[in-house]
C-alpha cells in the first residue's frame, strides 16, 4: 500500500495580493489646501484655473520689440520688470525693456536678449534679426485654463504639487488619509530603553511598521504592546478594528500563544486568507471587517517587512485610489548565485550596487527572518522566484528598492 501525502497548496503572492486589492474599500475624498497636499492622492482629475503662463511672458532678460524692426536702433521707451507690466502697447518701431517674466507688451512679438543687444539707456542697438516669437513664452503654452493638470489616482509629489500651484488650484480634492492601527502582540516585548528582564526583547516592529505606513499616506496609531493573553488581545483589537485598517505583529503562527486570528475572528472578522507561498512571512493573515481591512504579519522582523511592502502598502495606496497600487518592481541582475526553493518565493534582502549603469544585487550574508540587523545593510528585496535550479550570478532578476531616507 502506499499512502499518498497531500499538501496544500499556499496561495502565491500574486493570489493573494488579488485577493487584498479585492476587498480594498475606497476612502472619501477632502479638499486639502495645497500647503498640506504632500504626498496625498487626487479623487478626482485637477483643472487648471489659469492659462499657464498667464500672459505672452519674456523667456530672458531684455528688448521687447517687433522683430520686423530688427536689426536697428529703437528708441526704450518703458522698462518692464516681473510682476510690472507697461501701462501702453508697444508702438511700432519702439522697444521696451523687460524681465524675465515680465509681460510681453501688446504690440510686440519678439524679445531680443540683453546679451545680444547695446543699451544706451535711451536707445537699444539691435544689430542682428530677432526672429518672430523668440523669447516669448505664449500664454497657455504650458496648460489652458480648464485642462486637466493631473488625473486623479496621481500621487502629489514635489514637482505635482508645484504644477496644482501655479496652475491655480489652491485646494485639490485627495482621499483622505487611511487611520492604521499597529498592535504589537508578544509578552516578550519592551519598550527601547526599558530594562529587559529573562526572556524578554525590544520591540521594533511597532516602530517600523508605523514608518512604513506612513510612508504609503496612512494616518497612524499605534497601541501599547500587548501581552499574549485573551483579555489583552480582545480589548486591544477591537480598539483597532475601529480604524480603517488594523495591522497586528506576532502572534499569527500556529503556537497555543498565537492569539491573533481567534480573536479577530470572535471579534466578527472573516478570514480572507493565511499563509502566502513566500519566505520570509509565509503565516501572514487577511481578514475584512465591514470596510477593516486586518493584516495579521507574522512576528520575526523581516517577515513583518516583507509582508508590509508586499501586501499592506499596496493596500494603503489602493484604499486612497493609487491607480496601479501593486509593489513597483525593477529589473536589475543577480551579483551572486541564489538557491531557490521548491515552492515558495524568495524576498532576498539585497545591496544595489550601480556597475555600468546597471542595477547589480548582492544578497546579504544572514537571510534569516530574525535577523534584522543584517536586513538593514540592504537597499532592495530581490525577488528569488521559486524553482528547481539555483539562479547563476548574472541572471535577471527583479527587485523592490527599500526607500532610504536621506542622510543615508
Ligand atoms: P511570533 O510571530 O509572535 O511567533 O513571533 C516570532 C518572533 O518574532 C519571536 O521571536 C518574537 O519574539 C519576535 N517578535 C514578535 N513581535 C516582535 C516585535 N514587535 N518586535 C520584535 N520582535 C518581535
Ligand atoms: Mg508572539
Amino acid at each position: 500500500m502506499c499512502s499518498v501525502i497531500v499538501v496544500a497548496e499556499l496561495l502565491t503572492v500574486e493570489e493573494a495580493l488579488r485577493l487584498v486589492l479585492e476587498r480594498v474599500p475606497r476612502l472619501a475624498a477632502e479638499p486639502v489646501p495645497i500647503g498640506e497636499a504632500a504626498g496625498r492622492v487626487l479623487a478626482e482629475d485637477a483643472k487648471a484655473v489659469v492659462d499657464l503662463p498667464r500672459f505672452p511672458s519674456s523667456a530672458m532678460d531684455g528688448f521687447a520689440l517687433r522683430a520686423a524692426d530688427t536689426p536697428g536702433t529703437l528708441p526704450v521707451v518703458a522698462r518692464i520688470a516681473a510682476g510690472r507690466p507697461s501701462s501702453r502697447p508697444l508702438a511700432p518701431g519702439e522697444a521696451m525693456g523687460i524681465a524675465t517674466g515680465g509681460v510681453v507688451p501688446e504690440g510686440a512679438d519678439a524679445v531680443a536678449p540683453i546679451e545680444h543687444v547695446t543699451d544706451e539707456g535711451e536707445a537699444v542697438v539691435v544689430p542682428t534679426a530677432v526672429a518672430t516669437g523668440q523669447n516669448v513664452r505664449p500664454r497657455g503654452g504650458d496648460v489652458v485654463a480648464g485642462a486637466t493638470v493631473l488625473e486623479a489616482g496621481i500621487a502629489l509629489s514635489p514637482s505635482r504639487l508645484a504644477a496644482l500651484a501655479a496652475a491655480g488650484v489652491a485646494t485639490p480634492l485627495v482621499a483622505r488619509r487611511p487611520r492604521v492601527a499597529i498592535v504589537a502582540t508578544g509578552t516578550e516585548l519592551r519598550r527601547p530603553g526599558e530594562p529587559l528582564g529573562d526572556g524578554e526583547i525590544y520591540e521594533s516592529n511597532g516602530l517600523m511598521l508605523a514608518a512604513l505606513l506612513a510612508e504609503a499616506g496612512a494616518d497612524v496609531e499605534q497601541a501599547d504592546r500587548v501581552a499574549d493573553d485573551e483579555a489583552a488581545h480582545e480589548t486591544a483589537l477591537a480598539r483597532g478594528l475601529e480604524a480603517d485598517m488594523l495591522v497586528t505583529s506576532g502572534g499569527v503562527s500556529v503556537g497555543p500563544h498565537d492569539l491573533v486570528r481567534p480573536t479577530i475572528a470572535r471579534l466578527g472578522a472573516e478570514e480572507v486568507f493565511w499563509g502566502v507561498a513566500m519566505r520570509p512571512g509565509k503565516p501572514l493573515s487577511f481578514a475584512v471587517r465591514g470596510h477593516t481591512l486586518v493584516f495579521g504579519l507574522p512576528g520575526n522582523p523581516v517577515s513583518s517587512l516583507v509582508g508590509t511592502v508586499l501586501f499592506v502598502q499596496p493596500a494603503l495606496r489602493a484604499m486612497q485610489g493609487v491607480r496601479d497600487p501593486a509593489p513597483r518592481f525593477a529589473q536589475g541582475v543577480l551579483g551572486s548565485p541564489a538557491s531557490r526553493r521548491p515552492r515558495r518565493d524568495d524576498y532576498q534582502r539585497a545591496r544595489l550596487e550601480w556597475t555600468d549603469g546597471l542595477p547589480v544585487l548582492h544578497p546579504v550574508s544572514g537571510q534569516e527572518s530574525h535577523m534584522i540587523v543584517r536586513a538593514a545593510a540592504a537597499d532592495a528585496l530581490v525577488h528569488i522566484p521559486r524553482g528547481e535550479d539555483e539562479l547563476p550570478s548574472g541572471a535577471t532578476v527583479r527587485y523592490l528598492a527599500l526607500d532610504v531616507p536621506t542622510g543615508a
